[in-house]
């Protein structure tokens, strides 16, 4: 079977950036699965793996465009130190989940001052290119519920 839209497709894959530096790995985890053709993965991996045969292995070097986007200054926003309280310490790097109107996002403290703090929401990704290379490890039908959600359903595992 070939990878295609509303398949499910489980790949197993490594990370890395421009200078090898291991980003993220299957390794240890278990292979991902993901629908395909649903922007589940980012456009230029879905894009790579599109077509493909079940046990094809994979490389796909993706620019930020078809990655995490591109890093964007207006994403970084001054907050009152104040709402930070219920943190204790804080310090430049940590990074907490927020709730956006796009969801929940993960954003990272750029800077602490006296008065205020700024948090940066781009994707930790942003502006990097990402180099995968992996291997496709099946490749099934998506049931009706699993389209339905929007996510792949593991064995027994009915939400
Ligand atoms: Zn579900």
């Amino acid at each position: 079977m070939n990878v295609s839209k509303d398949k499910v497709v489980s790949i197993e894959y490594k990370l890395t950036d421009d200078d090898g530096t291991l980003i993220d790995s299957s390794e240890g985890r278990g292979a991902l699965s993901y629908i395909h053709g649903h922007g589940n993965l980012v456009s230029g991996l879905e894009k790579e793996l599109d077509g493909k045969e079940d046990g094809a292995g994979f490389t796909a070097q993706v620019t930020p465009e078809e990655g995490y986007g591109n890093y964007d200054d207006s994403l970084l926003f001054e907050v009152p130190k104040e709402r930070f309280k219920e943190f204790g310490e804080i310090e430049v790097g940590m990074q907490f989940q927020a709730e956006t109107d796009q969801g929940h996002q993960i954003m990272e403290i750029k800077n602490v001052g006296d008065e205020s703090v700024v948090v940066d929401a781009n994707h930790p990704l942003a502006g990097q290119n990402l180099n995968f290379e992996g291997t496709i490890v099946g490749v099934r039908d998506a049931t009706g519920d699993e389209l339905a959600h929007g996510h792949v359903h593991e064995e027994g595992d009915e939400h």
